[in-house]
């Protein structure tokens, strides 16, 4: 057997250090390179009895401790860090090699660097890694693109490091070039809205109910034993559990109330606006943080009046209304988020298959919910949804949650409490059950001042109405 690596890692902050050692641990043999060395020393010295280790201190020395095709894996911050480090990995390669892009690339960067790495035999894998440090280390989801040649050399490795569930790595082919970043992308932009909605929702039980966080904490964990089952349900339950050890506080009140973001959800958004997919839960989660931390507009807006008194509600109710207000809206952002990988597949030519994307979403990655398996099943029964809200399934859900849901918005509104994600998911709700829109009225405002045209419900063709004249109509 040869004794060179099985496949290499360069970049070893905290992502890039664990995945080498989930490699290890699974008894790959790894070359490890940082650019500054020290990084790679302490990976040696703290963790280097886990596993078979090669140290490198140069990427060429990482490149020829790597057996053919090499694989190597770059773990690197994310824009120009990772074009610096091809500029000079990719000429010391072979074709065939392979080169694993593992950071937050925006996928249009992944589609250049596929195309130019294309042009030179080097295969280059533009994946998407979701699961934060500890899924790096134990397991996380895995969202690979590039050309499927490429995947199957890896899909061994990829498989081995993965999270599993019932069996089943989290890790599949996404699609060609920059899928498995878009893929990625639009996880993570998910993860925005489902975060707004959990915020929002305990910040009504507090607001309307007058719970503390301790209470609240109750209520998620409660929450969390049924189908709202999720990572990101528990931690929150964990968070308002805990106590700030300074002041004896609870930890949530002593925090400054600027949620702060890394940019992954902007360019879901920004690229949702380009495919023309209405993401407004993600939307609306980006920019609920962007307001929180906007200190100017908060300082002008403070002291502006708010409601002077409202009813509270039975409190077992209201905690149920909660729980389904909650469930639906998160349906709605999944089916958004869904419906965005969708519209990307096919802009991009991708053919991504969804039941797969929602399958390696169930462990690994901090989205990972029960729900899943559901929006799976779902997909799987009919590859073509056009929308989840449409699976029979999620439209009992929403059937049964509708009445809470209205209730919680109204509520929200009385009491004066933000609620953006609740409620524009209830508004996306109602304007796909609408049998008319007013965009009818729209229509005609845009026919009236720029001769935009409309089309008519009765008879084909395109028409103007003369608003200045006669007001007549004619074809346009
Ligand atoms: P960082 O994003 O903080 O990146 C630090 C690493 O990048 C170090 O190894 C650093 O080397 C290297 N680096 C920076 N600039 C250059 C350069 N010009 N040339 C060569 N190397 C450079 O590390 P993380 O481990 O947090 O993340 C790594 C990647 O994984 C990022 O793309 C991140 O977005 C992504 N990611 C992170 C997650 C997380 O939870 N943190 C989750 C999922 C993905 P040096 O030590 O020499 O400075």
């Amino acid at each position: 057997m040869s004794d060179k690596a099985h496949i290499g890692v360069t970049g070893l902050a905290v992502m890039g250090r664990n995945l080498a050692r989930n490699l290890a641990r699974n008894g790959h043999r790894v070359a490890v390179h940082n650019r500054h060395r020290e990084r790679t020393d302490e990976l040696l010295e703290l963790f280097g009895s886990e596993g078979e280790f090669v140290p490198s201190y140069s990427l060429r020395e990482l490149v020829d401790s790597l057996e053919r095709p090499r694989r190597v894996v770059v773990m690197v911050k994310a824009g120009g860090p990772t074009d610096a480090v091809l500029e000079e990995l990719v000429p010391l390669l072979d074709e065939q090699d392979i080169v694993v892009d593992a950071g937050n690339a925006n996928f249009e960067d992944t589609r250049r660097r596929e195309a130019e790495l294309a042009e030179r035999g080097v295969r280059f894998v533009g994946a998407g890694v979701s699961g934060g440090e500890e899924g790096a280390l134990h397991g996380p989801s895995i969202m690979p693109g590039g050309a499927s040649s490429a995947y199957r050399d890896l899909e061994p490795t990829l498989r081995s490091i993965a999270a599993d569930v019932e069996g089943t790595p989290c890790v599949t082919h996404v699609g060609p070039d920059g899928a498995g970043h878009f893929v990625k992308m639009v996880h993570n932009g998910i993860e925005y809205a489902d975060m707004q909605l959990i915020a929002e929702t305990y910040d009504l039980l507090r607001g309307v109910l007058g719970h503390t966080p301790a209470q609240s904490a109750e209520t998620f964990r409660s929450f969390d034993r049924g189908r709202l089952n999720s990572y990101l349900i528990g931690i929150t339950a964990e968070v308002l559990d805990h106590t700030d050890e300074r002041t004896g506080r609870p930890f949530v009140d002593v925090v400054l109330d600027q949620a702060e973001q890394k940019g992954t959800g902007r360019w879901t958004v920004q690229n949702a606006l380009e495919l023309a997919s209405p993401v407004s839960g993600i939307a609306e989660a980006v920019f609920a943080r962007s307001l929180s931390g906007n200190t100017e507009l908060r300082a002008a807006g403070s002291g502006l009046p708010g409601p002077r008194g409202a009813r509270t509600p039975e409190r077992e109710q209201f905690v149920a209304d909660v729980e389904q207000a909650l469930y639906a809206s998160k349906i709605v952002a999944y089916a958004q988020g869904f419906d965005q990988i969708r519209a990307g597949s096919h802009a991009y030519g991708w053919e991504i298959d969804l039941a797969s994307v929602a399958a390696i979403w169930r462990g690994g990655c901090i989205i990972r919910a029960k729900f899943l398996d559901r929006i799976r099943a779902a997909y799987e029964q009919n590859p073509g949804l056009a929308s989840l809200l449409a699976d029979e399934d999620f439209r009992q859900a929403l059937s049964g949650a509708q009445e809470s849901w209205r209730r919680v918005v109204a509520t929200a509104a009385e009491f004066g409490l933000p609620t953006p994600g609740i409620s524009s998911a209830l508004a996306y709700y109602d304007t796909l059950r609408a049998e008319r829109l007013p965009a009818a009225l729209v229509q005609g405002q845009r026919d009236y001042f720029g001769a935009h045209t409309y089309r008519r419900t009765d008879v084909d063709g395109v028409f103007h109405t003369e608003w200045a004249g006669d007001r007549s109509e004619h074809e346009a």
